[in-house]
């Protein structure tokens, strides 16, 4: 079921969306060659505390997963495209990373994420993250009323495809309010003028994920959270949780 937000809610979730672009920050901040990725949980989790917001990503369950998610923060290196756990690793010169943030504040939910490098970037590195910050654009864009949310996928399929960049099977954005998860599916690829018509006060996660090579194939490692491309080439994943409104879009997760 698809829930329509009142004004009055979508500025909570304005409130909590901004939680999640100061933790994410601190993330990105801490991140470093040597730190242990636990260390940019750490980071979000001092911002999450400090705002009085707890975390939908902390000991989240869906029935798929062998282990609660035990994190504020996923951390997916390189070839992994999203659900990483924060580990013991520590980053590398030229690490392409992915953190995905929630906050929960008032009961209401925001979801976002940024890829960055850490070190001295590869340029290909550099591309496949701005073309994922491309296609949010794009897809940001196209989630006005009178549109569909089939626009919302073909605008975000079409910059990563012209690219020559992967889309991961089976992986996309969804509505968000009181739960992360809730209807419609957002998919990263799709036909124009096709699905649910978009109405003020829907909330969607849009997240565009790609991978560097131009394959669709991932696959979930032993841990049974992390999402890793098949081949082993990099991803990239960028997402904003954006209210659809009469005024046109309106980024809930923007610092
Ligand atoms: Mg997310
Ligand atoms: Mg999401």
């Amino acid at each position: 079921m698809v829930t329509i937000k009142t004004d009055e809610s979508i500025e909570a979730m304005r409130a909590a969306g901004r939680v999640v672009a100061q933790a994410l920050a601190a993330a990105r901040e801490a991140a470093a060659v040597g730190v242990e990725l636990t260390d940019l949980d750490r980071a979000a989790r001092a911002v999450l505390d400090g705002a009085g917001a707890g975390s939908p990503f902390l000991d989240y369950h869906p029935q798929w997963a062998p282990v609660p998610f035990p994190a504020v923060v996923c951390t997916s290196v390189n070839d992994a495209v999203v659900h990483g756990i924060p580990d013991g690793y520590r980053l590398r010169d030229g690490d392409l990373v992915s953190v995905d943030c929630g906050a929960v504040l008032d009961g209401w939910v925001g979801d976002a994420a940024i890829s960055f490098t850490v070190g001295r970037a590869r340029p290909e590195d550099r591309r496949l993250i701005s073309t994922a910050e491309e296609a949010l654009r794009a897809g940001i864009a196209a989630a006005v009323v009178g549109n569909r949310i089939g626009d919302v996928a073909h605008a975000i399929g079409r910059v990563c495809r012209a690219a020559g960049y992967g889309i991961p099977d089976g992986f996309g954005g969804h509505g968000v309010g009181r739960s992360m998860h809730e209807d419609p599916t957002v998919p990263n690829e799709g036909r124009a003028g096709r699905g649910l018509p978009l109405r003020h006060g829907m909330v969607l996660a849009i997240e565009p994920m790609l991978i560097s090579s131009g394959a669709d194939d991932t696959y979930t490692a032993q841990d049974g959270w992390t999402v890793r491309t098949l081949d082993g080439s990099r991803a990239s994943h960028a997402e904003h949780t954006v209210a659809v409104t009469a005024d046109g879009p309106r980024v809930l997760t923007a610092p």
